[in-house]
């Protein structure tokens, strides 16, 4: 078997996952985590050619990704916000349009002691990210999955952030008996016959972080009935959302006797997040 330079690796690679949106990334970052190198190393050394291991070993990853597995899944980590978090099959792959979510949330609360909920934070981006901007915030991160939370309180041990507790259970009943002052939550809410659950990444994501029931709305449903109750007067609740879904959520959380709702679009001009505010004064 003769050698492969670097530049030939990546050839090889972008012919072989030509299906995935962002082949020429993919093969980047899948030769430099085989290297042991960044990114930048590839193309300061083309040239430099592949060890048979290190060349075997790119081949095996290689056909896991022409086989669909997520890069996040095979490298083990995926980057959001500044963070680098660990993540498996047990966790949704942080998405960057939920970076709007933490800077929404980083703008809306200016109580330098805050407290803060993310219901359903699976690898924890959302919480930790907030955390790592906001040390002196109290945070609660909460999800059903017991396989989430080993991968969420990983990520905060790894990246020594000590101001999220993690709790078990379903949205606000895994909460202590506090008030908060700015609930999030990036929830299931695709529908269950939505094509893209059979297409690209989505078919390797646990299924519960991604599918609702009643057209994806009935975790936003549940959370619009509970937080409420959790939050403290003028206190914001925050949710991520699909795409077409704005209208519908903004119309949920205003039944549920939140104020000042309005939704604000992502990057590509999509509706994204709802968020609305509990009253300051409230009535009786
Ligand atoms: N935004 C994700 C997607 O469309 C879904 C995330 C979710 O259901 N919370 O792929």
């Amino acid at each position: 078997m003769t050698g492969i330079s670097i530049k030939q690796a990546l050839r090889m690679a972008s012919h072989a996952i030509a299906g995935s949106d962002t082949v020429q990334l993919d093969a980047e970052l899948l030769l430099a985590a085989v290297l042991g190198k960044s990114r930048t190393y590839l193309y300061t050394w083309p040239e430099q050619v592949l060890t048979p291991s290190e060349r075997s070993y790119f081949e095996s990853v290689l056909e896991r990704r022409v086989m669909g597995e997520p890069v996040a899944y095979i490298l083990g980590t995926r980057d959001f916000w500044t963070l680098t978090l660990r993540v498996n099959r047990h966790v949704l792959i942080p998405r960057p349009e939920t970076e709007l979510l933490v800077e929404t949330a980083l703008a809306l609360v200016t109580t330098p002691d805050a407290s803060i909920a993310d219901l359903g934070t699976g690898s924890g981006a959302i919480a930790l990210s907030i955390a790592s901007e906001r040390p002196a915030w109290k945070i609660v991160a909460t999800d059903m999955s017991g396989a989430a939370l080993m991968v969420a309180s990983d990520n905060a041990s790894l990246l020594n952030i000590a101001n999220v507790e993690f709790r078990q259970g379903s949205w606000c009943e895994a909460l202590p008996p506090m008030l908060f002052d700015l609930i999030v939550s990036n929830p299931p809410y695709i529908d269950s016959t939505d094509p893209h659950l059979t297409q690209g990444d989505l078919r390797f994501e646990p299924r519960s972080a991604l599918v609702a029931a009643d057209d994806g709305l009935a975790d936003i449903r549940a959370l619009c009935s509970q937080a409420p109750h959790c939050l403290k007067p003028g206190g914001w609740l925050l949710l991520e959302h699909g795409w077409t879904q704005g209208p519908t959520v903004a119309a949920i959380l205003q039944s549920s006797g939140l104020e000042s709702v309005q939704t604000l679009k992502d990057l590509n001009g999509n509706d994204r997040l709802t968020l609305g505010r509990r009253a300051l004064v409230l009535p009786g």
